[in-house]
């Protein structure tokens, strides 16, 4: 019964790097390595809040022409 292998794996378990909360690196996970959406979306919540100046993040990358 090699399947019993799988039954017995445990989740790893990540930090998440917003609000340091327990969350589990499982496929179903798809905010990992943040905990929900509301972490994972904290920077479109931040740029569509009136307020913050997106024009901040538009500064040009020399870098990005090197190809
Ligand atoms: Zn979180």
């Amino acid at each position: 019964m090699k399947d019993a292998n799988k039954q017995n794996r445990v989740p790893r378990i990540v930090t998440c790097p917003k609000c340091g909360a327990d969350v589990e690196w499982v496929a179903e996970n798809r905010y990992r390595p943040f905990c929900s959406a509301r972490c994972k979306g904290v920077d479109f919540v931040a740029w569509a809040t009136d307020g913050y100046r997106i024009e901040a993040t538009e500064e040009p990358h020399p870098e990005d022409q090197s190809e």
